[in-house]
Order: structure tokens, then C-alpha cells, then sequence
């Protein structure tokens, strides 16, 4: 018997849809990790990490980068940097930061968190964020921090484009407050806009990046900043537990994605475009365009979220019910053209209850 390669329309392999984060590291991958150099990052640093951060504080313009086991903990490293206990930090009302990181703003930090909508619905701009900055009183909470989310995941895959992402950077230091960019999946904006990386890492004062969304790789992320900031994130990291010994066998892992996944990204955006392309076709449901890798779908009046992830599901097709009324379906390096062209007709099926 042979197994189908991964490039296939095999329908009787299961396509996972529900995250970027569901890859497997590759052959080539795991050849890498097996073969990495590596010391004790904790005790007086591991050469292959050392290595990672050199490159990824140049592609961001940054003093300096400090590679951490997820982007949550490199999200609450930066808010403990920057925020003071007892204020707020104002983000996008649909932020990762706000929804998927179990209130550690507040449980870790202090930091009470101020959702900002976006007056078209789309994702936080300057505007939005200059009406909300509250003025200053004594009975209102100051603020300490603003952060943008780069690519926002909860809105499907929007980018910020670097200009807008420098006008929400003028309106917080207007205001003294320093900027962080939860940049999860920055890769993908900047693959999706042709704006280097480095314009993005200039505009803000740390900003993350993960390398186990659509680069692939099985674990880790990056914070980047000043030397000052991430001499303070390492302290910061440590107190967390995040202080790692051979994570050399990690960061190679996440050097192989740059040399060999960082470049096929636009495959991905090109794929989850003619997914979106396909469920057009689908009356009644209203499908998110999509800048990058994720498609948002809402459904039609009456059709739960729940009854189509199940019906896709039992048709080897897995995606993510985002609420009760809409799914999100995420394409990734094990996704292929023929995939997505199963993935869509599976969906129409399920979506139109045929
Ligand atoms: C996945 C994600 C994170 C957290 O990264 P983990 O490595 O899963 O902890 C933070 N922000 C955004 C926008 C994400 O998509």
C-alpha cells in the first residue's frame, strides 16, 4: 500500500483547516533540529539561538531579538515591559491579547485591558484609537501601552499597512505610550504587502513574531526591541519559566522555516483566496475577503456553526467554529491547490446542508 503524498486531493485524508498552528515539522525540518549546534542558552547562550535572534533582530531592524517557547509568553514578557499595574493598555477589541491569553494582562501583569472598536468594523486604526485615549483625570484610569495586532487573526487575517500602523504609533506617543506589536503572523503581512519587515519592526517599540503559525515550525517565537528592553526581557522571561538550555534544537527548526517556508507564504494567501472564491457561490453566507491565509465565513440566517463543523468534519474536512455563526478555515504549508479545491466543495455541502 501507498501512502498518498501530502500534495494530493486524496479524499480520504483528513485536511486540517482549523489553524496554521496544526503543520508537522517537515523531513527536512526535523534533519535540522537533529543536527543543530547547541550549548545552554540560560547559562552563557546556545549557538544556534544566538544565531536566530542575530537574524531576525536584522529582518526587523532591531537592537536585538529574544527567541521564547510561544507567543503568548513573548506577548506577556512585552506587556509586563511596558505596562504599569493599575492602568490600561488599549487594543483592537478582538485582539489574541484581549480574548486568547486567559486574562494573563490582568492575572500576571495588573493591567486592566481597553477594547477598542473599530468604527468600520474592520480592524483598530489611529482614528479609533485617538477617540478612546480617555483624557486625563483623576478618577479615570491612565493608560500605559497600546499594542497592535499584525496580521489580526479575529478579523481574518487583516493586515494593519505600515502607514496606518505609524499613525497608531503618532497617536501613543502623543500620548507617551509605547507601542507593541503582537506580529504572530507579521511574516504574513509583510509577504501580503510587499512592506519589509523592518518598516514594521521600526514603527513600534517591541513587536513578537511566532514561528509555529504559517512558517511551520513545531514550536517558538520572537520579541524584538532595544538592547535596554530585552536585557529587561530576559529577566522577564526567566521569572516566567521560560528560560530554555539546548533550544538550539528549536531555533534550527525555526532557521530551516526562514530558508525554506518564509518564501512560500503568498501560496498560502493564494490559496485561502480561491477558497473564498469557491464559497462565494454559497447564498446567503458572507465571506470575509481575505488579505492573507484566513477565511472567515458567516453563515446564512439559521445555519449553525456547530452543525457545519460537524458535517465537514465527517466528510474529512476540519475548520474552526469562530462563534456560533460563523467558521474560520486557515490554509498552511500542508495545505495544497487540490486541497482547497476539496476543502471548498466539502464546505458548500455542509454550508448548504446538501
Ligand atoms: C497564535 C497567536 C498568539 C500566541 O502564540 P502561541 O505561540 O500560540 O502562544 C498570539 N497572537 C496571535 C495573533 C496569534 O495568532
Amino acid at each position: 500500500m501507498t501512502t498518498p503524498p501530502a500534495s494530493s486531493g486524496d479524499p480520504s485524508r483528513r485536511l486540517d483547516l482549523r489553524s496554521d498552528t496544526v503543520t508537522r515539522p517537515t523531513r527536512a525540518m526535523r534533519d535540522a533540529m537533529a543536527n543543530a549546534e547547541v550549548g545552554d542558552d540560560v547559562l552563557d547562550g546556545d549557538p544556534t539561538v544566538l544565531a536566530l535572534q542575530a537574524r531576525v533582530a536584522t529582518m526587523l531592524g532591531a537592537d536585538e531579538a529574544l527567541f521564547f517557547p510561544t507567543g503568548t509568553m513573548a506577548n506577556q514578557a512585552a506587556l509586563w515591559l511596558h505596562g504599569v499595574r493599575g492602568t490600561e493598555v488599549l487594543l483592537d477589541s478582538e485582539a489574541h491579547i484581549i480574548h486568547w491569553e486567559v486574562a494573563g494582562a490582568a492575572g500576571i501583569v495588573g493591567l486592566q485591558v481597553r477594547p477598542v472598536r473599530a468604527a468600520d468594523g474592520g480592524v483598530m486604526r489611529a482614528t479609533d484609537l485617538a477617540r478612546d485615549i480617555r483624557p486625563v483625570s483623576k478618577h479615570a484610569p491612565r493608560a500605559s501601552l497600546v499594542c497592535i495586532e499584525n496580521t489580526h487573526n479575529g478579523a481574518g487575517g487583516k493586515v494593519t499597512p505600515i502607514d496606518d500602523v505609524r499613525a497608531i504609533a503618532d497617536v501613543a506617543r502623543a500620548h507617551g505610550l509605547p507601542v507593541h506589536m503582537d506580529g504572530a503572523r507579521l511574516w504574513n503581512a509583510a509577504a501580503a504587502t510587499g512592506t519589509p519587515l523592518s518598516e514594521f519592526g521600526s514603527a513600534v517599540d517591541t513587536a513578537m513574531l511566532s514561528f509555529s503559525k504559517g512558517l511551520g515550525a513545531p514550536v517558538g517565537a520572537m520579541l524584538v526591541g532595544t538592547h535596554a528592553a530585552m536585557r529587561d526581557a530576559w529577566e522577564v522571561r526567566k521569572r516566567m519559566g521560560g528560560g530554555m538550555r539546548q533550544s538550539g534544537i528549536l531555533a534550527a527548526a525555526a532557521l530551516h522555516a526562514l530558508d525554506h517556508h518564509l518564501a512560500r507564504l503568498p501560496d498560502d494567501h493564494a490559496r485561502a483566496t480561491a477558497l473564498a472564491d469557491q464559497l462565494e457561490a454559497i447564498d446567503g453566507a458572507r465571506v470575509v475577503r481575505p488579505d492573507t491565509n484566513i477565511v472567515m465565513v458567516d453563515l446564512p440566517p439559521g445555519v449553525s456553526s456547530a452543525g457545519v463543523v460537524a458535517a465537514a468534519a465527517a466528510d474529512g474536512v476540519l475548520v474552526t467554529p469562530w462563534s456560533p455563526t460563523r467558521i474560520r478555515a486557515v490554509t498552511h504549508l500542508d495545505v495544497s491547490a487540490a486541497d482547497v479545491e476539496r476543502a471548498g466543495g466539502v464546505l458548500i455541502r455542509a454550508i448548504g446542508g446538501r
